[in-house]
């Protein structure tokens, strides 16, 4: 069976609808056809939170909450905490020497952070290495990213590649598996809901939350009236709308669209139907995230007894790797 690993930096203490449109859904499908690995990625956050540290425990346990209140499946899924398998960063030694600086000074996705002066850390510039050593130390084949992300599996493939060709084979190359999710936008109209962003419906928010954070939405800036005609194409209301309503809403959006086009309906009342449809899309998760809560010690016994299996591999992996580069010696 095919092993594929994803992660989630434990910034915030619970995921957003972002996350589960953008990821978690994909992962609860793919739980079925791969043994799934998914780590917190405790070390990754402390690149950008190494100041926020105390809340770290809390969003951990929160993350883990979430993902168990959309249906990852402990029993088919290994939850890991980076932090807890040291042979990740010990891995992620042995691919620095091998990694060309000015190589990672290009990679994309990091040019951008490095730019923001004050993240310009050593620890900052060291993420493509440690990520790639995520994906190495459990010898994952495919790894669920976004497009923006490509270039990081892309990197860890090069690495790969280059300690194969120069001490043997130890690592499978992984593949990236693009979704074609495109991203959701945030409540205040810009293209990306975030955690880190104030512009987030979180899975664990409130119907009466849901309901306030709605109605309070961007929807289409040049529309004053409601009997405007209105545009539904790039309007959020809509997208949202087209992301989480189920067969039996369907009719009903599509006449909604209809009369907002024609301006034959309020926004007030388009929200309405949202917010009622995001919290019955909602409900469920927040009732198996109350009964899990009241559990004790469920998500610390589940992340442990993950912990110590995947670190198992990664232990074998890492004596492969020492034995490969003659670093086994006495
Ligand atoms: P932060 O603001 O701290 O960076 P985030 O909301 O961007 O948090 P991440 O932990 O960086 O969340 O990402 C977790 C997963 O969710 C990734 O697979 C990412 O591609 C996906 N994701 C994040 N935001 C969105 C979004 N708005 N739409 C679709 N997918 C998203
Ligand atoms: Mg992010």
């Amino acid at each position: 069976m095919k092993r594929i690993l994803t992660g989630d930096r434990p910034t915030y203490d619970s995921f957003h609808l972002g996350n589960y449109i953008g990821s978690l859904k994909n992962r609860v499908k793919l739980q079925d056809e791969y043994e799934t690995h998914v780590f917190i990625a405790d070390l990754h956050a402390l690149t950008t939170h190494f100041d926020k540290t105390a809340e770290l425990e809390k969003n951990i346990k929160g993350l883990m909450l979430g993902y168990l209140s959309v249906g990852l499946d402990p029993k088919k899924v290994f939850f890991f905490l980076q932090s807890k398998v040291p042979e990740i960063t010990e891995l992620a030694y042995y691919l620095s020497v091998l990694t060309s600086r000015p190589l990672i000074a290009r990679q994309p996705a990091l040019k951008e952070k490095l730019d923001a002066r004050e993240q310009d850390t050593v620890g900052l510039f060291y993420y493509p290495i440690l990520m790639a050593a995520d994906i190495l130390a459990p010898r994952a084949n495919l790894v669920p990213v976004g497009k923006d992300q490509k270039s990081h599996v892309e990197f860890a493939r090069d690495i790969a590649l280059k300690f194969n060709n120069l001490y043997g084979e130890v690592f499978p190359i992984p593949e990236p598996l693009i979704g074609e999710v495109p991203t959701l936008p945030g409540t205040d109209g810009q293209a990306k809901m975030g955690k880190s962003l104030g512009n987030a419906i979180f899975l664990t928010d409130s119907p009466g939350e849901v309901e306030k954070k709605v109605m309070s939405m961007y929807t289409d800036p040049k529309r004053i009236h409601s009997t405007d005609p209105g545009t539904v194409e790039g309007n959020p209301v809509f997208t949202y709308l087209d992301a989480f309503s189920v067969q039996s809403d369907k009719g009903k959006v599509q006449s909604l669209k209809e009369e907002y086009t024609k301006g034959q309906v309020g926004d007030i009342e388009v929200k309405k139907y949202l917010a009622q449809v995001l919290n019955n899309f909602l409900d469920p998760i927040r009732q198996r995230r109350d009964k899990l809560e009241k559990e004790p010690g469920l998500v610390e016994r589940i992340l442990k007894e993950g912990t110590e299996k995947v670190r198992i591999e990664a232990q074998k992996t890492l004596a492969e790797v020492k034995k490969a580069m003659k670093l086994d010696y006495f």
